[in-house]
């Protein structure tokens, strides 16, 4: 488990670019969309971090973001900035610093489309490298996540995994009642994904009368969330899935992991503490 888990593909970094500047006499009202998507060459692939790059302008949106008169900017390139010529360079250094600058030049380019005089009017820019994500986030060779094909199912992807393709994988591990979350596991990459995977691991592990309980609270907290009451619906739904919960996947044995790592698994209350 260690070992397949532990060299499954991951994607390249991805470039950012983050730009404050004067718009004095800038006129963006012909811009509809504060996102745009930008593609070099689409006989090229989308994964080539020189050839995609999106920009987005959240002040135009949200006027509170910055200073009356100015617009905050973020740009970046797909997910595929190759790690390899980064990792020789030296943070700081000339040829680090001449580097950055070369491979962000297709972002200042992207934005240039929508605003030609762009450099002239920028009082704060700043390149976030590979270099920079792996030592702010601590993403491994900066990476922007881990990267199945589509298509296939990743080794430990779950009983389905020959049915449907699911390109990550799950969350249990050979470790009864460890469970991973995160987004190296299903659904996957993307803060909202990486949150569902803690939703499903706490979900695991509680009885499903816990998840009822608490979707009942969150809908009485605003009458938006209303419809997260589970009402009738969860009445007829506690007794059918109820024996089922929580989920016998904590127990590794019964998931087909065959190991020798000793269970973790509670002492029953029947078991003395010598037995323990
Ligand atoms: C540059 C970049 C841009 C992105 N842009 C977007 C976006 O616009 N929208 C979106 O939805 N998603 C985006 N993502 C993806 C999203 O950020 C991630 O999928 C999500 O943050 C993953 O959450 P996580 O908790 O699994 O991991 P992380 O957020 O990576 O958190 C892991 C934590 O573990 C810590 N850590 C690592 N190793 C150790 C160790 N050995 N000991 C202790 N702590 C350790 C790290 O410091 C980090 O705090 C982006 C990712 C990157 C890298």
């Amino acid at each position: 488990w260690k070992e397949a888990l532990g060299k499954l593909p991951r994607h390249g970094a991805i470039m950012h670019l983050f730009i404050a500047i004067d718009a004095e006499g800038l006129d963006l009202s012909h811009i509809d969309d504060p996102a745009h998507l930008v593609v070099q060459d689409w006989g090229r692939s989308l994964q080539d971090s020189q050839n995609l790059c999106s920009f987005f302008i959240p002040s135009i949106l949200d006027k509170s973001l910055c200073p009356e008169g100015k617009h905050v900017i973020h740009v970046y390139s797909s997910g595929g900035e190759p790690y390899e010529p980064w990792e020789k360079l030296k943070p700081g250094s000339d040829e680090y610093e001449a580097y950055k600058e070369e491979r962000a030049s297709v972002l200042w380019e992207a934005v240039e489309r929508c605003i030609p005089d762009i450099r002239e009017r920028v009082e704060f820019s700043i390149i976030g490298s590979p270099l920079a994500h792996e030592a702010f986030l601590r993403r491994d060779r900066g990476t922007y996540g881990m990267a199945w094909a589509a298509g296939t199912s990743a080794p430990y992807s779950g009983l389905l995994r020959n049915i449907l393709p699911f390109p990550f994988p799950d969350l249990k591990t050979p470790v009864d009642g460890l469970l991973r979350c995160g987004d190296s596991c299903f659904p996957g990459i993307g803060t909202p994904s990486a949150a569902a995977s803690g939703a499903i691991a706490a979900n695991t592990m509680n009885h499903v009368s816990k998840h009822l309980d608490l979707l009942k609270e969150a809908s009485t907290i605003d009458p938006m969330y209303e419809f997260l009451n589970p009402g009738i619906l969860g009445d007829v739904y506690k007794p059918i899935v109820g024996g089922f919960t929580p989920s016998s996947e904590l127990d590794a044995s019964q998931i087909g992991f065959q190991t020798n790592i000793p269970s973790t698994k509670p002492a029953s209350t029947s078991e003395s503490a010598e037995q323990v």
